[in-house]
């Protein structure tokens, strides 16, 4: 009587598979190993052949090299702070990979010497926005705003609206933000109306900046009075303007959006936002504006804490001179165009198509409901979408689970309608 124990393939024999040893350079010896060791329990315990130990291997295998999953987003919010916010463009995915091997982010290869950091990524910020004379790239909004502050205001005092005293997304409160840097908050106004006269009251010696920051995910409305940046710009201390989203110029679509170009022109010493709202980029703070301000903040120490790394420049770099970003292009994505994808699932899967209002997200743009459609499925759809392979995330409204199509990229419309279907059957 033979043992079948004795048949199970031995661990080296098994790794010599030219589909593990392949796995071996993405996934790293351990992953594989166990693999091979747990095919090679269950053929010992008589679960499977021998001989299929190097299949079941392969098939233990994690899909990726990271425990992130990729997310078809349908839930019609563009900039899903869940999901990672901006999706990148395709320029934006190759810079990034041919940044992650040795590349010339620091070097000069005429004279093999040291070179500016980033200096493309800069050159393209500054192509963009010829208002601004300097710019720098840091870790995120948050680290562009803290570090602003703490090079033009730590020890002295930074003048900030009441109505600006805002929290942006989880946990990012702008009074505990000011206070980490060592500027002293010097608030002025109400929370609905603070005036020219509010500002001019609280400079002093003391001063260090005025700051603006765009309240953006939030509106209020009725009797509200605030000042703007070229009023601010008057009083003497440095405005510093952190207008959040990353929009460059003004956009029609987006009219209560404030830009960077224009809050430089308003006469703001320096202007923050995101790399990774409406600009479509990676996660990425930028700071603009004139060069011996810009030159400050580059200069404190804090800034070499909020560097960036060289694949996001490369991501940046990419956005910024390439076509037109994921972002925008699900924001101005064609009504009709939705329409008639989203006809096309319906009738694929057999339910309905409502009006369904995507929105920017991100706390960007609140109040604004961008026109579209969407497909309403049960609302018991909703769980085993997101459980199901891809995984697809609609939005639940009044118990429906609403299927949006605006985010997801038309080349995945197919993989949205096989997983609808493979959860009904
Ligand atoms: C989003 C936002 C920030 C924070 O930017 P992050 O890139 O998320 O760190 C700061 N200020 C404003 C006005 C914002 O909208």
């Amino acid at each position: 009587m033979t043992d079948v124990r004795r048949l199970v393939p031995r661990t080296d024999a098994v790794l010599a598979d030219p589909r593990l040893v392949d796995a071996t350079g993405r996934l790293g010896r351990d992953v594989v190993k166990a693999a091979v060791t747990e095919a090679q329990a269950r053929a010992r315990a008589g679960e499977l052949a021998p001989a299929a130990v190097p299949d079941a291997a392969v098939a233990l295998l994690p899909e990726r090299a990271t425990s992130l999953r990729p997310v078809l987003n349908a839930t019609g919010v563009v900039l899903h702070t869940n999901f990672g916010r901006a999706p990148l463009s395709a320029g934006a995915v190759q810079a990034m990979r041919i940044a992650s091997a040795y590349v010339d982010v620091e070097y000069d290869v005429a004279t093999g010497a040291r070179a500016r950091r980033g200096r493309g990524t800069l050159d393209a910020l500054l192509a963009q926005v010829p208002a601004a004379q300097a710019a720098l790239v840091v870790n995120n909004g948050a680290a562009a705003l803290v570090l602003t502050t703490t090079a033009l205001a730590a020890g002295r005092e930074v003048i900030v609206s009441r109505g600006e005293m805002v929290e942006i997304g989880d946990g990012f409160r702008l009074p505990d933000l000011i206070a980490s840097t060592g500027a002293r908050l010097r608030e002025v106004g109400t929370t609905n109306r603070t005036t020219v006269d509010d500002y001019a009251g609280a400079v002093g010696p003391d001063t260090g900046c005025i700051l603006k920051v765009h309240p953006s995910n939030f509106t209020i409305e009725g009797f509200t009075s605030s000042v703007d940046v070229a009023d601010l710009s008057r009083l003497g201390p440095p405005v510093v303007a952190d207008v959040g989203s990353g929009l460059l110029h003004p956009d029609l679509l987006l009219p209560d959006e404030p830009d960077v170009t224009t809050a430089l022109l308003a006469g703001a010493a320096v202007v923050t936002c995101s790399g990774d709202k409406l600009l479509g980029g990676p996660q990425a703070g930028l700071v603009f504006g004139a060069a011996a301000a810009v030159e400050r903040v580059s200069r404190h120490p804090l800034a070499r804490a909020v560097r960036v790394d060289k694949t996001t420049l490369a991501a940046l770099e990419a956005t910024l001179r390439g076509p037109q970003s994921p972002t925008w292009q699900a924001i101005r994505a064609d009504s009709d165009d939705l329409r008639r994808r989203t006809e096309r699932l319906a009738a694929a899967v057999g339910g309905r198509v409502v009006a369904s209002a995507g929105a920017v997200g991100g706390g960007s743009a609140p109040g604004l409901a961008l026109v579209g459609w969407a497909v309403a499925l049960p609302s018991s759809y909703a769980e085993r979408l997101r459980l199901g392979s891809p995984c697809v995330v609609g939005r639940i409204d009044k118990d429906q689970c609403l299927l949006d199509l605006r985010c997801v990229p038309e080349s995945d419309d197919d993989s949205v309608r096989d997983a609808v279907l493979a959860c009904m059957s």
